[in-house]
């Protein structure tokens, strides 16, 4: 369970982006947090896997205080939690499967990354994570000669190979043209119920957040203004 109690985030030049964010979210939910740019999602969403740290109130992950994390503690914290951004954050020069592989297995040597060694229980690993998004057969293209939907799916097994229970979503599907995005939504949706990961995206598009997710929260001006089911949303939001 993650839990937001009275969480503040005030950047080094005095804004203050999150104001006062009570919040807890339950292991296999699915969440999308939709607001206007410059509204705090992405510093909402960053602060769990203390990409940001809070600067006041506190802020839990299955009962372990984020803010105390140093180092060793971050880096488990994060194995746990996957991030996918906008961007893919992918190496498009190799292939998709290396994509997958040299991400997950964790505390790889980097000469090991380097020459491309890994197990066959590795590579399994990386083909079924590949297979559950859809994309077997694009292992050995090159992840530049795929469309910016396959590109997100890639983003979306690596995540998935690292096993994570925990997935977060910054703008996935807001590069992508409005058939893919639906596409991608859909991968999340079957992962959440399949797997129980908990998933937590940040979307501007409301119809889509509304379509897919099972709850939504609507942030402005760095404070919660709605949560509830996807179900009871109205138009004005
Ligand atoms: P969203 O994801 O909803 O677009 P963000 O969380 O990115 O919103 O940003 C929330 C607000 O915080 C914005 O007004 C943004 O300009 C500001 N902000 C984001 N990062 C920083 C930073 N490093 N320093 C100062 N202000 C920031
Ligand atoms: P933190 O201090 O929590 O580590 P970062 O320094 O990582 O935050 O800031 C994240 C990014 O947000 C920065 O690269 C910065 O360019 C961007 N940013 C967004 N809005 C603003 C803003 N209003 N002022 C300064 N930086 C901003």
């Amino acid at each position: 369970m993650i839990e937001f109690r009275e969480v503040e985030k005030r950047y080094p030049n005095g804004f203050l982006a999150l104001n006062q964010i009570n919040l807890q979210i339950e292991q296999a939910e699915f969440v999308a947090i939709i607001g206007l740019s410059g509204a705090g999602k992405s510093t909402l969403l960053r602060c769990i896997n203390k990409m940001h740290g809070i600067t006041g109130g506190s802020l839990s992950v299955d009962s372990v205080d984020v803010h105390q994390l140093k180092g060793k503690g971050i880096r488990k914290l994060r194995r746990n939690i996957g991030m996918i951004f906008q961007s893919f954050n992918l190496v498009t020069r190799v292939s998709v499967l290396k994509n997958v592989l040299v991400s997950f297995v964790p505390n790889m040597p980097f000469w090991r990354k380097m020459l491309g060694i890994f197990t066959k229980e590795e590579k399994l690993k990386a083909l079924m994570a590949l297979d559950q998004v859809g994309i077997l057969d694009k292992a050995y293209v090159r992840v530049d000669q795929l469309s910016g939907g396959q590109q997100q799916r890639v983003a979306l097994a690596r995540t998935l190979a690292q096993n994570p229970s925990i997935i977060l979503a910054d703008e996935p599907v807001a590069s992508l043209d409005p058939v893919t995005a639906k596409q991608v939504m859909e991968d999340f949706k079957r992962i959440n119920q399949e797997f129980n990961m908990t998933i937590i995206i940040n979307i501007h598009h409301v119809e889509l957040a509304l379509a897919y997710a099972t709850r939504v929260i609507g942030v402005r001006s760095g404070e919660i203004i709605f949560d509830g089911r996807a179900c009871e949303v109205d138009e004005e939001i």
